[in-house]
């Protein structure tokens, strides 16, 4: 049997933060439980599709998947587990929002197997967290944290964000501070990006211009501020016993999220609900964005014998595509040269690197035969090491990532 993980999207949020540029929106009680159908109908597709995968990792992002009531939730998991091979370990992921999770909700997740919480924080400051727009106050965060323990959660995520505006590397401490005084096995410490299309974006766009030039700024931190709350992070998380094993990711041992280092390491992944993505045997698919057009096409999936859809089987690609369906408003298969790109610039991502041993498995010819040029470079100026048969950044490099990872493109 081969392996997939599985990636389920609830794009509902109480209300959207100035940040945010996921594919998320406010949606009431009626319409959340139309989405669902629809997403029930979709996994039940799939799972028939996918009958020779072990899912070894689920995870339900969003948005705010703490919205859904607690039926919507039992009943997207009652699908899972009917129509696939989820295994006995499985690593399964519910992402919750302060302000949207209550005792009875966290208790229906126990009892449908999640095992995993990643509570989205942000910030421990009650003036920033207005600043983002988001819904809750720290002590919302503190009672969320409460339930969490309390219904037995024992591997849980705490998600913060650097880079604000007005913050200062000394107010960051505060709130990495008091994260770490909960000991939650897993933190994800990100740095704001401004993205287009986000009220942050006509706020702020200028600044994120000057502070990527290096120049003066006038709400964001300037570049080296930022640059000090990253290496702060490292510090603080790692005399607090934390291992940094990717850019933004942080965990006690035995705890990384096996989810997101599936993405890294290029594992299969089947992405259902509205704009999902899913790569399955070098093939990526994207669902559909809008939500009347992803709740009508599954009407009619419905409607289809899902026999009519595995007929097809053994063919590949956007044209004659067994795996996809009319949800895909993409689909694109990966050339050789994709899949090395990928292998390598998200392999890097995470501080073991990557094994050489396994991209020649891979692909059938060493790493250094396909980038000899671009990895004596990155090793001549110190961002790069190789040793122990493992490419991996050094600290430097992780610094640099970004430009790092660029090189890997052609
Ligand atoms: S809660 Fe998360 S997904 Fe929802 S709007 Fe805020 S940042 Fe976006």
């Amino acid at each position: 049997m081969k392996n997939s993980e599985l990636y389920i999207h609830i794009p509902f949020c109480v209300k959207k933060c100035d940040y945010c540029d996921f594919l998320s929106f406010a949606a009431d009680e009626a319409a959340q439980a139309e989405y669902v159908h629809a997403l029930l109908t979709e996994l039940e597709f799939y799972g028939g599709l996918m009958k020779d995968y072990r899912i070894t990792t689920v995870y339900v992002g969003g948005g705010t998947p703490s919205w859904l009531n607690e039926g919507l939730m039992s009943a997207v998991f009652e699908r899972v587990y009917r129509h696939f091979h989820v295994a006995d370990d499985a690593e399964v992921t519910v992402e919750c929002n302060p302000g949207t999770v209550t005792a009875r909700k966290l208790a229906a997740y126990k009892r449908a197997g999640v095992s995993r919480l990643s509570v989205g924080l942000q910030s421990c400051d009650s003036g920033e967290l207005k600043l983002l727009g988001r819904i809750h106050s720290y002590a919302q965060f503190l009672k969320t944290w409460e339930l969490a323990r309390e219904a037995g959660f024992d591997n849980v995520n705490v998600d913060i964000i650097s880079g604000l505006p007005y913050q200062t590397a000394e107010k960051f401490a505060v709130t990495l501070q008091q994260v770490i005084r909960l000991r939650p096995e897993h933190v994800s410490a990100y740095t704001l990006m401004i993205e287009p299309g986000t009220p942050f974006y006509d706020r702020y766009k200028f600044d994120a211009v000057k502070q990527e030039a290096g120049m003066q700024t006038e709400f964001l931190p300037t570049e080296d501020e930022a640059y000090r709350m990253y290496k702060l992070t490292q510090r603080v998380l790692k005399k607090a016993g934390y291992v940094q094993y990717e850019i933004s990711n942080y965990a006690r041992p035995g705890f990384l999220c096996r989810h997101n280092a599936g993405y890294w390491m290029r594992e299969n992944y089947l992405g259902v609900g509205l704009g999902a993505s899913s790569m399955i045997e070098n093939v990526r698919y994207t669902n559909v964005s809008d939500l009347e057009a992803y709740v009508e096409l599954c009407r009619k999936t419905e409607r289809l014998p899902f026999s009519a859809f595995a007929k097809e089987e053994g063919q590949r690609g956007p044209a004659g595509d067994w795996f996809g369906s009319s949800l895909h408003a993409a689909a694109e298969v990966l050339t050789r040269m994709a899949q090395m790109e990928e292998y390598m610039f998200l392999g890097l991502r995470m501080t073991e690197g990557v094994a050489r041993a396994d991209f020649e498995r891979t692909f059938g010819v060493p790493a250094e035969s396909i980038y000899r040029d671009v990895l004596a470079e990155l090793k001549e100026k110190q961002l790069l090491r190789i040793a122990e048969g493992r490419i991996a950044l050094t600290d430097r490099g992780l610094d640099l990532a970004n430009y790092c990872m660029a090189r890997f493109l052609r």
